[in-house]
């Protein structure tokens, strides 16, 4: 997820004139008839008695959720060590469209965290495809499906992958505000890169598994436990951005940037994507503290106009700005408590909040300023 994060970091370091600012996120709920529409084979070894074909149709052939329902998959089994055995269970139960997507997620599973290989067991199975995007946690099936790009390390593997853009990305184009987040932690080679936006799309879709896993077994939601997400200024901007909502888009012209900005700052809510209901919030939470324990990364929210062709993002003065939403003091100890309670292993946090500043930047910094990064041309 995030996962154009990395694209507005590059383009703003990188180019002149940056017009792309585009964030991908997942769907919670596949929207079409097929899942998955490119032919899937197992990555790993079936396990015992299980019926492949069975398998593969309840992940990807019909999204009926009531014919899913019937399929009742057994969650994936993660034995507790070593890892080489734990890697060849999950991929016994994860689905590709091309060979090499294997090797890429069984070398990521061998160096992830323990903590995310024991959020595999709130999955029944794992989807990768060429053709996914977004990816997203499907709960009549308790499968994920990550879209193949994740993946991709070379130019060919990346040939493999669909260049359909996520289809929300128009909504961002139709109105004035850009609000964007960006990570504090910058990777140093284009593998870290990889390696840290599968890390943050794993937790997250992972979280919605666990979450879900719970109400199977206990009959209750984690996420039942967070608030209520308030009708604020920054909902409307949320609901139109990645849910499409035509009436909250109408709405936003009642509030100014700043209306937005501050509303934000003052709900219980840690990421703008986690207005979409509690189930995404719950996911942004889990993703967030897991990022910040793993990575020490923060991340930063900014609100500041839409550029046009060859107007640079870098040079912007803000409307309103926020580092470490999800480290406010009132906020910051709850999330950790449902972070651990998503998190099926029994595991610490090491890192306090004292590592975790919230700021908030004053309107008309510029977003050079507030990224620490050189403006892009030279003051006059
Ligand atoms: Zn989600």
């Amino acid at each position: 997820m995030k996962f154009q994060v990395m694209g507005i970091v590059a383009c703003l370091a990188l180019l002149p004139a940056c017009g792309h600012k585009k964030r991908k996120k997942d769907i919670l709920h596949a929207p079409d008839v097929l899942l998955v529409e490119t032919p899937l084979s197992l990555a790993g070894t079936s396990p015992a008695s299980r019926d492949d074909a069975a398998f593969n149709r309840c992940m990807t052939g019909n999204a009926d959720p009531d014919v899913l329902a019937g399929c009742n998959l057994p969650y994936v089994e993660v034995p507790s060590i070593p890892r080489e055995d734990q890697v060849e269970s999950i991929l016994g139960s994860t689905l590709i469209s091309h060979d090499w997507q294997k090797e890429r997620f069984r070398s990521f599973l061998l160096s992830t965290r323990p903590e995310i290989i024991s959020m595999l067991s709130c999955v029944k199975g794992v989807a990768i495809s060429s053709d996914i995007r977004p990816s997203f946690y499907y709960s009549p099936s308790g499968g994920i499906y990550l879209d193949a790009g994740y993946f991709a390390a070379t130019t060919e593997e990346s040939g493999t992958v669909s260049t359909n853009p996520d289809s929300r990305e128009q909504n961002f184009d139709q109105i004035d505000l850009l609000f964007f987040t960006v990570d504090t932690v910058k990777p140093k080679t284009a593998e870290e890169a990889r390696y840290l936006d599968l890390e943050g799309l794993l937790a997250h879709e992972l979280a919605h598994a666990c979450d879900f896993k719970a109400d199977a077994v206990n009959g209750r939601h984690l996420s039942d436990d967070l608030p209520e997400t308030p009708e604020n200024a920054v909902y409307q901007l949320a609901q139109w951005l990645y849910f499409g909502n035509g009436s909250a888009k109408a709405k936003l012209s009642q509030y100014t940037p700043e209306e937005i900005g501050k509303s934000y700052e003052e709900s219980p809510i840690v990421d703008i994507y986690g207005y979409g209901n509690r189930y995404e919030h719950l996911a942004m939470i889990v993703q967030n503290h897991l990022a910040f324990e793993f990575d020490g990364n923060n991340r930063v929210d900014l609100l500041t106009d839409n550029p046009k062709e060859k107007q640079n993002l870098r040079d912007f003065p803000i409307y309103w700005g926020m580092t470490g939403k999800f480290c406010q003091p009132d906020l910051f100890a709850k999330g950790r408590d449902i972070t651990k309670r998503a998190v099926p292993m029994a595991f610490d946090f090491q890192r306090t909040i004292a590592d975790c500043p919230t700021v908030v930047h004053p309107a008309g910094t510029a977003v050079y300023q507030v990224l620490g990064l050189p403006p892009s041309r030279p003051a006059s």
